[in-house]
């Protein structure tokens, strides 16, 4: 063999090693319970410029060289009863499974070879710790969208072709090197407005000159102190009434008219049977009484 032919065979022998690891690691993840993988170069951050330098991976950790990105559905049905306890605990449960996998993986990697470490899917302690300080130490949304899962929209949530923006995400920093999953060319969000005209407290604003709108976190995290003095938290009506997702086919729910309807509805007739179950949910297993 000539020898300028051994190193092109040996860097192709490592990525299909790579890939190799690549393929376990993302069935590792569907077997622990994610839904979605994806793969995110620790360049990209820089790339992008969007997320500030003190929170991208090589700032946090310096021997990160990918970002495995995971995420879990909220289902359509449990999300549109929100504010409910049903809701709560769904959010409770994706919480404790996407820390479960984080660390999970961080582990099976690690016993690899491959240092890892798991990041905890919310960077906060609580609803007044965000108050004082309203930013995660680290966004799993742009992390989403470097590892080629989605874009964001509007509502800032993380939009995906399978859920729309009904998933949480968690993420490792590993020091092991992947090709990265090949990021979305088209944007999802359709910029309809309907998060900017549902959020119970115009949180939402839309901009003329991008995409993602901007963000009034203290109004969002004062709500958010609210559902939890009811004991149904989060919100997330943001993410209920976004059109985009094929979820809204599984759930035969492609119309959003009717929660444009609801809340005048339900003044009009807290009986309305086209959200009986809805209101049922909302009167049982929590201190809140408001219906909508
Ligand atoms: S979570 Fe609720 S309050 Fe916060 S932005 Fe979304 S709709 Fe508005
Ligand atoms: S509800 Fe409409 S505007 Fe808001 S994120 Fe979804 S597609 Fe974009």
């Amino acid at each position: 063999m000539p020898k300028s032919a051994r190193p092109r065979s040996s860097v192709r022998a490592r990525l299909v090693r790579s890939d190799n690891l690549k393929n376990a690691v993302a069935q590792h993840v569907r077997a622990l319970g994610g839904s979605v993988v994806g793969f995110a170069p620790v360049e990209r951050w820089a790339a992008h410029g969007e997320v500030p330098e003190s929170y991208r991976p090589e700032a946090i950790w310096p021997t990160a060289r990918t970002v495995v990105v995971f995420g879990v559905p909220m289902l359509l049905p449990v999300l549109e009863s929100t504010p409910s306890i049903n809701y709560q605990e769904m959010y409770d449960t994706s919480n404790r499974l996407l820390d479960d996998i984080g660390y999970r993986l961080a582990t099976w990697l690690c016993e690899r070879g491959h240092a890892t470490v798991f990041l905890p899917r919310d960077g906060y302690g609580s609803l007044d710790v965000l108050l004082e300080n309203p930013f995660g130490s680290f966004s799993h949304t742009y992390a989403a969208k470097y590892a080629g899962l989605g874009t964001v929209g509007v509502s800032r949530n993380l939009l995906t072709p399978q859920w729309g923006p009904r998933v949480r995400f968690g993420s490792v920093f590993t020091a092991r090197e992947f090709a990265g999953d090949r990021e979305l060319s088209d944007e999802l969000c359709n910029r309809c407005g309907i998060c900017e005209r549902l959020c119970p407290t115009q949180a939402i604003r839309a901009r003329t000159d991008g995409i993602v709108g901007d963000l009034d976190k203290d109004a969002c995290t004062r709500h958010h102190i609210e559902l939890k003095k009811e004991t149904r938290w989060p919100c997330g009506v943001c993410a209920k009434v976004c059109p985009v997702g094929e979820d809204r086919r599984l759930f035969d729910s492609r119309s959003t008219k009717r929660y444009l309807d609801e809340r005048p509805a339900l003044e009009a007739n807290p009986a309305d049977p086209r959200y009986r179950g809805l209101v049922h949910l909302r009167r049982h297993g929590s201190r809140g009484t408001r219906i909508v």
